[in-house]
């Protein structure tokens, strides 16, 4: 067993397959699946993954491996398999895949060293080699003929760790610990024979004489309100000692989360959980799709079920959406479970993300709580997988890799043997689909907690507001709204939706909006040549002076930005304290966080922002949500804009009148008899379903049809054009006569850092070859993809059609 095959860093389809390399003496035995090694390829040495490890090779003269970058594996044998299935289900490149699975730090370039963990008598070559030192570099140890197989044993035991730096920073950190240096008797003795003035000392040694353990000495010396001179003294006497120790970084200051306990579930929540639990005891795969209106308990059932995977000694994943992984939301998960929960998101440091991704690797953790990649942790014996929120598009990446993590979930469940559990208040049409077609197992949670009603949501219709002479963005109706909470000392949330996207055409005196008459999505301006156009189809015409439904001329494009709608805000009520939350202002790392405790200690009456509040806030002094322009989401080109607004408005409705206060939502629309609006105003999400599956269907769309999108960027447009024009010819050439080939067509952002951008686009029901002719594609065009700057990008399950 001497041969390794490897997947080697060179993101390419040439080498996007395992390369095969000898493995040397020095490392023989050592070498396990799943690590990183350096290998030899071409002129460079570079990272590799090894896949297997064999006897036998097709090829001769093998180069060697050069050095492995780790003593233990980083991906496990389901992981590396996991790999493969998703590289080919995305087409994207194995290398990427792997990458994709682990932290950042593991990435970068770094540098290794051996740090001994303890007194203990190590291996005597190995004795020799650390030489009295407690740290040494790991290419010492090599050059030094250090053999691999002793140190991943002591490693394995705990004597010895291994750890990286990079860019010669400290990943691991280390906290210095104070210990007594000698028998009690002696402090007692020391301290009779401290001087009088050495008040500070004398406190320092009573203090472990009373308590004679190691501690902290941050914690030393806050507990005794004293300085390193004390502590100094008493070393240099050879009283106490100090020794180094790893401490992981804990993003979350507040170490200890008061500890709740199970609540007794109600009738709908015993249930639901009910057969979540049996495929848990009797260790069976099956995808759950919980349905819960907000507020109706659903996260109590993440908890109950999570401790009984627990109570078998298994563990569990739960992904929440990045912007609803709040304090508040990680408090309830380290509330229950404490300390065996890792949280990780894309706040973290990677240093800070590197340390929780050790903490389940090293299996000291049981729960993990995460974004996206959580999905990857590297668990060995997973229980269940929870996906909270599960139709946010977030779960999708939308870069290489481009993978959804309800796939992997369920990939990952059936390797497991284990239940997945999709939970939503608004579930992605796709998972209510299948859950109609008991695919899934569906669970229904209508009602809220504690018979609490949903809000009352009202619609303010804006083209009247423009008739009545009113042309703020703010009727009438929402300003007195606001006005009267702020008398009461109640609290007031503004939604808004994403800053800059105003590309569609609407007429604000009658609410007509330019669609496409074959796709059923909004028409995108473009003001070069003033003219509308379709980014599915390529279906265009000139922009209209009237409004061709009423004739008005007050057709125009329509949006704002975050920032005016403050300045407007402020100017309409002057005495409004306002909190404004954007990506602008919650760049820097905190922000967001600081501007949230902010809101809570009611240090504003109105918190304005985009999407990122439209989620997990819980905030018993909000009486009163307002969505501004409901409209402008409604009208993105994308054919999923009627359930993203449905999605939106039911979930900040959730967010007014969560508590004892009763709560009012108000909606502002040109479009207000849009069915979307109207019925999620009502809470109707049943009928919205079947609403919005016919007109899925009548211009086959997903979930009846499935979709491919292609997008070719590249500085030249003749060049965009013209590959993208040569690709959706092949695809029609090549693929069935069912299938259909839109575009090519400019993507909706057509031209990004001086690249233009071009798709096409096809809809199919079944088509077995198109995987292989879209990897001819990409072969065929491989070298301009390495030499001339050109991009294609080959979305199988796309979300955003931008
Ligand atoms: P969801 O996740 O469906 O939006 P939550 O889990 O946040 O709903 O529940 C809403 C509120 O009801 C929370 O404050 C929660 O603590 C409370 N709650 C949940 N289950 C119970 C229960 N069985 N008994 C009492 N309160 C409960
Ligand atoms: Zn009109
Ligand atoms: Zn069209």
């Amino acid at each position: 067993m001497n041969i390794a095959k490897v997947v080697v860093d060179v993101p390419a389809s040439q080498t996007n397959r395992v390369f095969d390399y000898l493995i040397s003496e020095k490392f023989l035995g050592a070498v396990q699946p799943g690590m990183r090694v350096i290998v030899p390829f071409g002129p460079r040495k570079i990272m590799g993954f090894v896949l297997e490890i064999t006897n036998h090779s097709d090829f001769h003269h093998l180069k060697e491996i050069h050095d492995l970058m780790d003593v233990t594996p980083v991906l496990t044998d389901e992981l590396l398999e996991l790999g493969n299935w998703l590289s080919e289900k995305t087409l994207s490149f194995y290398i990427s895949v792997f990458q994709a699975m682990l932290p950042q730090v593991l990435k970068a370039k770094y540098k290794k060293e051996l740090q001994r963990l303890t007194e203990e008598a190590l291996p005597e070559k190995l004795e020799e080699i650390f030489a009295g030192r407690d740290r040494m570099d790991y290419e010492e140890f090599l050059q030094r003929n250090g053999n691999l197989r002793i140190l991943q044993q002591v490693i394995q035991e705990g004597l010895v760790e291994i750890h990286y730096q990079v860019k010669s920073k400290e990943t691991i950190k280390k906290e210095t610990m104070i210990s007594p240096n000698k028998q009690l008797f002696f402090l007692e003795e020391a301290l009779a024979n401290l001087p009088k003035q050495a008040v500070k000392q004398k406190q320092m040694l009573l203090y472990f004489l009373k308590n004679p353990e190691v501690v902290s000495q941050k914690q030393l010396l806050s507990d005794l309100q004293t300085t390193r001179s004390t502590v100094k003294s008493l070393l240099d006497q050879d009283l106490l000692k100090e020794s180094k120790q790893e401490v992981y970084r804990n993003p979350y200051k507040q170490e200890n989360y008061p500890k709740t306990l199970p609540l007794e579930l109600t009738d709908d929540q015993k249930q639901s959980i009910h057969p979540i639990l049996r495929a848990i005891e009797k260790a069976y795969h099956e995808v759950f799709l919980l349905h819960g209106v907000t507020g109706s308990g659903k996260t109590e059932i993440y908890l109950q079920s999570i401790q009984e995977v627990l109570n078998r000694g298994e563990e569990a994943i739960v992904l929440v959406p990045e912007i609803s992984l709040t304090p508040q939301m990680v408090e309830r998960f380290k509330g229950r479970f404490g300390s065996d929960v890792a949280v990780l998101h894309s706040g973290l440091s990677p240093g800070e993300k590197y340390d929780e991704w050790r903490k389940i690797q090293r299996h000291e953790v049981k729960v993990v709580v995460g974004a996206r990649s959580a999905i990857f942790a590297p668990f060995e014996n997973i229980g269940i997988i929870i996906i909270d929120e599960e139709h946010e598009t977030s779960y999708k990446q939308e870069d290489h890799p481009r993978y959804h993590a309800r796939d992997v979930a369920i990939y990952r469940g059936k390797n497991h043997s284990c239940p997945v559990v999709l939970g939503s208040a608004t579930p992605s049409l796709e998972s209510f689909a299948r859950a109609k077609k008991n695919i899934y197992t569906l669970l229904t949670m209508p009602n809220r907690m504690n018979k609490m009603s949903m809000p009352a949501v009202k619609i303010v219709d804006m083209r009247d507001e423009l008739h009545a002479g009113n042309r703020t963005m703010f009727s009438r109706e929402l300003k007195a709204a606001i006005e009267q909470r702020m008398n009461k000392k109640e609290q007031i949330v503004l939604f808004l939706n994403r800053r800059g996207y105003s590309t569609f055409v609407m007429c604000r005196d009658c609410g007509y909006v330019m669609e496409c008459p074959h796709c059923d999505i909004a028409l995108t301006y473009h003001r070069k040549n003033e003219r509308l156009k379709c980014h599915y189809c390529a279906y265009e015409e000139a922009m209209p002076q009237l409004c061709p439904s009423c004739e008005s001329d007050m057709i125009r494009y329509f949006g704002t930005g975050t920032q005016k709608v403050e300045e407007a805000l402020q100017q309409l009520i002057p005495e409004a304290r306002i909190i404004r939350m954007d990506i602008d202002t919650t760049r820097r790392k905190g922000s967001h966080e600081k501007l949230l405790n902010q809101y809570g200690r009611h240090e504003a009456d109105i918190l304005l922002g985009t999407q990122m509040i439209a989620k997990g806030l819980d905030f018993a002094n909000v009486t009163l949500v307002g969505v501004l322009a409901a409209d402008s989401l409604l009208h993105i080109p994308d054919f999923r804009a009627a359930e993203k607004t449905f999605q939106l408005i039911t979930q900040v409705s959730g967010r007014a009148g969560r508590h004892k206060l009763p709560g009012e939502v108000i909606i502002q629309s040109y479009t207000p008899e849009h069915y979307s609006i109207q019925l999620a105003s009502k809470h109707d999400y049943n009928n919205f379903f079947v609403k919005e599956m016919e007109i899925r269907k009548a211009f086959q769309y997903p979930p009846y049809y499935y979709l491919t999108l292609i997008t070719v960027s590249h500085p030249n447009q003749v060049k965009v054009q013209e590959v993208v024009r040569t690709i959706s010819q092949l695809l029609q050439k090549h693929l069935s006569s069912h299938s259909r080939v839109l575009g090519p067509t400019p993507a909706p952002l057509s031209r990004v850092k001086d690249r233009y951008r071009y798709q096409c686009m096809v809809k199919y029901k079944n088509e077995p070859k198109q995987k292989e002719i879209l990897k001819k594609i990409l072969d065929y065009y491989q070298d301009e993809m390495q030499r001339n700057d050109l991009f294609i990008q080959i979305d199988l399950q796309p979300y955003q059609l931008m």
